[in-house]
């Protein structure tokens, strides 16, 4: 009886359905458009991943992202998707290792990486229904309720704009606010408009040669920053960026790191004072690996979150689970939302949904009405 119920349920897990959904909703932002990873942010966009059982059972995930996401949808619609149907959606561990392995010649980051986070995440989602308990139960608790949330300003350009919006954000509640400005400028006049007891960090998006990044950091100096996020170009040298360090600049990076051994050669060089995994970018069954390297190593570890969708929730629930990390949330205002008020942090403050698994699953009509481009599926035979 119990090997048939046993059957049963495997059966009742096998995975029948993926589907892939990119929404783009505007946002208001009082700054100009720039061009990230190539193309000009008109709006916020998303890409979810939805994944269905034999028994009915719904996970939802979100792969990165913006500009990238036309690729990593095709890596999802064409490669992982197929190689999913039908196995057991209880087995994570062995679903996102098997998809890794299997998939690992055509790279180890990217947008097949980010395609295997959006399914990990969306079979986490899915185990946590099932059990009836949220994500972070699943996790080893919530250590905290409530999560202080620091703002993430996109970029100005303009040291004016900066530091009005700097202030604007502090003055909103935020523990902390993260610039993205390139020019030094524009962050002395952030410090300034903050004065010296604000938490203040700079996100530069790997500009500068070593040489470069340690005489920035040295212009950077007076602003006394919390951190100064990916100085150093390219990302993976992280030789490059423990001498930055080892200057004196606090340094953040990880969001350019597709694997946890990657993460481990980072914590090797004594690179950083901050480690940010990306959960759309490697999944949360790889972020638990990070969190236990960064354990080891003494390092300090606050997630990469530029998201709107169930890379928010996860990186909720995540953050939860530690004991003192802040969550990043971009300051843009969305037009709409198909995660409804979790996705706000009224005041600075951030709270868990209290449903199972990621907590929150998205409005369809809004997925409808700001989807930009045709939704993809992939089923089993009936
Ligand atoms: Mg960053």
């Amino acid at each position: 009886m119990l090997h048939e119920a046993g059957r049963r349920m495997t059966r009742d897990l096998a995975i029948t359905r993926v589907s892939t959904h990119h929404a783009g909703i505007p946002y208001a932002y009082d700054g100009p458009r720039h061009a990230v990873g190539g193309q000009g942010w008109t709006t916020l966009d998303m890409l979810l991943v939805r994944i269905e059982t034999a028994g009915g059972l719904v996970g939802w995930g979100e792969a990165f992202g913006h500009g990238g996401i036309p690729a990593t949808k095709a890596a999802l619609d064409t490669l992982v998707a197929p190689w999913l149907l039908g196995r057991d959606a209880s087995q994570i561990g062995a679903i996102t290792d098997g998809l890794s392995k299997a998939m690992h010649l055509f790279g180890r980051n990217g947008p097949l990486t980010y395609a295997i986070a959006g399914v990990d995440i969306a079979l986490w989602d899915m185990a946590g229904k099932r059990a009836g308990l949220p994500l972070h139960d699943l996790l080893g608790g919530a250590r905290r309720r409530t999560l202080p949330v620091y703002a993430s300003l996109l970029r100005y350009g303009d040291p004016a704009r900066t530091a009005r919006n700097a202030a604007a954000a502090r003055d909103e509640g935020y523990s902390a606010v993260k610039l993205h400005e390139i020019d030094p400028a524009g962050v002395l006049a952030a410090r300034e408009a903050l004065g010296p007891d604000a938490v203040l960090m700079d996100d530069v998006n790997c500009p500068w040669t070593v040489a470069e990044a340690l005489e920035q950091a040295r212009l950077l100096r007076p602003a006394a920053l919390h951190w100064l996020e990916e100085p150093v170009w390219p990302p993976e040298d992280v030789a490059g960026l423990a001498r930055v360090r080892a200057a004196g600049a606090m340094t953040a990076a990880g969001e350019n790191i597709g694997t946890a051994a990657g993460f481990a050669a980072l914590f090797e060089a004594g690179a950083a004072d901050v480690a940010q995994p990306s959960v759309a970018k490697i999944g949360i069954t790889e972020t638990l690996r990070v969190l236990a390297l960064a354990a080891a190593a003494g390092v300090r570890v606050v997630p990469h979150c530029a998201y709107f969708g169930p890379g928010y929730l996860a990186s909720l629930h995540l953050v939860a689970t530690m004991a003192e990390a802040p969550l990043e949330r971009l300051w843009v205002a969305l037009e709409a939302s198909p995660f409804e008020a979790w996705l706000e942090a009224p005041g600075g403050v951030a709270s868990l949904p209290p449903g199972p698994g990621l907590g929150c699953d998205p409005d369809p009509s809004i997925l409808d009405r700001y989807r930009r481009s045709p939704t993809g599926e992939t089923r089993s035979q009936a």
